[in-house]
Parts: C-alpha cells; structure tokens; sequence
C-alpha cells in the first residue's frame, strides 16, 4: 500500500517540477495560459467556440485539445481559424506537464497571448497536474446539478474562475444557485463565478474581457525569469 502511495507522489512531484519549467517558459514569451477543466458535457468545447470567437480578431491565441480518443473537438476550434494542436490520452483520465510539452512543438509560441487548454472532461484529477498555467477554469452547467462542487471540492479550490454554463436552462433543472455559489463560496472565497449560455450568448463578453485583462495585467507584470 505505501509503495502505491509514493509511486503517485512521484508521478504528481514529477509533474510539478515539469509544471514550473513550462510555467517559465509561458512567462518569457508573455503568454496567459488557461487549464480549462469540467466533466463531459459541461460545454467546455461551444464556451471555447463563442470565446474564440468574440476575441480572435483582438487576440493572439491557440487551443491544445485534450481528448480520449477523437479529434472531434480539435475540429470544431480548427474550424474558428486559430492553431489547434490534439492530445490524445489513449483513454487517460487528464492532461500531464509532458503532453503540454510535446504538443507545444507544433505551435509558434513567440507569436501567442493567450493558450488555452481544454483537459480531459473530468471534475477528479486534472486540478492536481498543474500544466504551467495562470488559471485554471472550470465549467460546470446547471443540467449537471448543484450539488457538484461539495462532491468535487479540490477542482473548485484550485480554479480562480468556474462557469455557470447552460444559464439559460436554469428554469427547467433542481439546480439550485443559492446552494452552488453558497457551497462554492465556502470552498473557495476568492472563486469568480460567471453566468453563460453558448445558446443566448450571455456571459460570452464578460468572460472575454475578464481573459482581456488577464493577458494585460500579465504584459504589465515582471516576468518570472528575471527576478
Ligand atoms: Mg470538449
Ligand atoms: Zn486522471
């Protein structure tokens, strides 16, 4: 049982490490990078078809699409006209530091803002492989039920952002907001929370100039490598 547990320590310790290196290389060519996490489903793909599209003409940006098996997501975001790399993890549950780091290959880094990274849909262990991102950004829909961050507490501790997505079917689910922000409130005080549907268009803008900032404030900030 104890060697199991330490071979897992290893694996994430492993991580870490490769985590930082990637997280100082994003710093020295000024790149914001979002880990983009949430179960199958929660709309992870359509929010990054609306977002890419609203800030592609003021942004400079790529997606890596993490997925199990297909390239089918990959597709959709090629489709919006900005550089797509795919990680397939063969049936692997998240994204490590060593798939970002071979997928970053095939992308021209010194011409980039903003990365985006769309994890393997699951609410367990992606939040614990840091990817050298800034933020990490959680979907959750309200066709989902409310009770998911209580039931998923380390996700919604480790992300600076969660989207309530599907906010327009608020009306036909038990989901109840009172309970989601109270428990996420609780979780983790700091958490932004942002309302959106893909159908209506809600919360698309909101969204796109909270990332706005985010690669501003990061230009603006000294770099990692040179303290
Ligand atoms: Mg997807
Ligand atoms: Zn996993």
């Amino acid at each position: 049982m104890t060697k199991q547990i330490e071979v897992v320590s290893d694996i994430l310790q492993a991580n870490d490490q490769l985590s930082l290196e990637l997280k100082l290389l994003f710093d020295s060519k000024g790149i914001f990078v979002i880990n983009f996490m949430g179960s199958p489903g929660a709309g992870k793909t359509s929010i990054l078809e609306k977002l890419v599209q609203t800030i592609k003409s003021e942004v400079k940006m790529a997606v890596i699409e993490g997925d199990l098996y297909t390239s089918k997501d990959a597709q959709r975001i090629e489709a919006q006209g900005i550089p797509v790399t795919q990680i397939n993890t063969c049936g692997g549950c998240h994204l490590d530091s060593s798939m970002i780091q071979q997928a970053l290959t095939a992308l021209a880094l010194d011409d980039l803002d903003l990365l985006i990274i769309e994890n393997v849909g699951n609410l367990v262990c992606p939040s614990s492989y840091d990817l050298g991102e800034d933020i990490k950004m959680v979907a959750l829909s309200v066709t989902e039920g409310d009770d998911k961050p209580i039931k998923y507490p380390a996700m919604f501790q480790r992300a600076q952002l969660v989207i309530l997505n599907k906010i327009d079917l608020l009306e036909y689910t038990n989901f109840s907001l009172d309970h989601a922000l109270g428990d996420i409130k609780t979780i983790n005080p700091a958490l932004e929370v942002f309302n959106l549907s893909c159908r209506t268009g809600e919360g698309i803008i909101e969204l796109a100039q909270y990332i706005s900032s985010q690669i501003a404030a990061k230009r603006t900030r000294p770099q990692t490598t040179e303290r």
